[in-house]
């Protein structure tokens, strides 16, 4: 349930209608925007008497929520959410950002060449796999501790925040120095990890499911928020289709939906989505035309020799060519 307010409601009142609320047992949730403030209810409301609040002198509107997810739903929150990542690092809102980096990370001189060059090209954000989730346990793992170590030098050497993936809560000490805490694609249903990562204040990059709508993706959203984090930016990296030219089949239009249910920000991996680092600029130049938040590419030194996804890495320079072209589309959508 929402509760939209009146423009000239006063602090005191707002807060004695909070407190009465809240001796139903529901939790409030208050976003106040530039246009309005509201109040979202999260929990039974079933007791709570809407026609009782819509007669209340501050109450513009009263509306329940159909969505099973409350927190993510943009009638809670209107406006877009940016999540602060670094000091002058931001997603979400019309900030476009650049995250990139290796498949896994697997060497010092691999993560300073790629850092260096992708930081030159105009990416905010690095990345690398430290936990990999192989399909095969007879391939490369990840270099697990060693990995997150090699990422927080390359961040002291860049400055680039880093983001980097978890699979097993009990890493989660590891993360400390981290700025973006990865749920992949397998894990986004992986409801334990996720209640846990709702207990810390890192942003969450959460991507979508090999073969999840995007109802569930919001839902596991919910669970992180539901803890109390709600700084979650959601990834479409493409989904399983009957399709056998591409790993994936990139839904663009994931982005348009996602945006109209949540206010949540929505980057797109074209990496993951094709499979083939030939396709990656073409989906990276639509999926800033639909609207994404940012993109996460896979980058590599020398892909032929890649450890994980060399197929699907770009070069340096190809990174470099990407960022150059989606900054056109994005010139070219401004007041469109
Ligand atoms: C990754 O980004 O390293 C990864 C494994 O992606 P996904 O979870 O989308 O397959
Ligand atoms: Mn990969």
């Amino acid at each position: 349930m929402i509760i939209a307010l009146k423009k000239d409601t006063c602090r005191e009142e707002r807060e004695r209608l909070i407190t009465w609320l809240e001796s139903y047992g529901v939790r409030t949730h208050l976003s106040e925007g530039e246009f309005q403030t509201i109040i979202g209810l999260v929990g039974d409301t079933t007791r709570i008497d809407t026609d009782l609040i819509s007669g209340l002198e501050i109450v513009e509107s009263v509306t329940r929520i159909s969505e099973p997810f409350k927190k993510a739903n943009r009638k809670f929150h209107p406006d877009d959410t940016v999540i602060q990542v670094a000091e002058n690092v931001a997603v979400g809102g019309g900030q476009f950002q650049f995250i990139a980096g290796p498949c896994s990370v697997e060497s010092e001189e691999q993560m300073e060449t790629v850092a260096k060059a992708v930081k030159a090209s105009g990416a905010g954000i690095l990345r690398g796999g430290a936990f990999k989730p192989r399909t095969s346990p007879y391939d490369f793992q990840g270099l697990h501790e060693e990995g997150i170590r090699l990422l927080l030098e390359a961040k002291k050497r860049t400055g680039l925040p880093i983001i980097t993936e978890i699979m097993d809560i009990g890493h989660l000490p590891l993360f400390e120095q981290v700025d973006i805490i990865q749920v992949g694609a397998r894990n986004m249903q992986n409801f334990e990890l996720l209640k846990e990562l709702g207990k810390t204040d890192k942003p969450i990059l959460l991507k979508r499911g090999l073969a999840n709508n995007l109802k569930e993706l919001l839902m596991s959203a919910e669970y992180i928020m539901a803890g109390g984090n709600e700084r979650v930016i959601l990834c479409e990296r493409g989904v399983r289709t009957f399709e056998t030219y591409t790993r994936n089949t990139l839904d663009l239009s994931a982005v348009a939906v996602l945006h109209e249910l949540s206010h949540l920000p929505v980057v797109v991996d074209p990496s993951h989505a094709t499979g083939h680092a030939r396709y990656v600029k073409p989906m990276a130049l639509a999926a800033a035309a639909c609207g994404a938040d940012g993109l996460m590419i896979e980058v590599h030194n020398d892909p032929p020799h890649a450890r994980c996804d060399g197929p699907q890495s770009l070069t340096p320079e190809q990174f470099d060519d990407v960022v150059k072209s989606v900054r056109k589309v994005l010139d070219a959508l401004k007041g469109a």
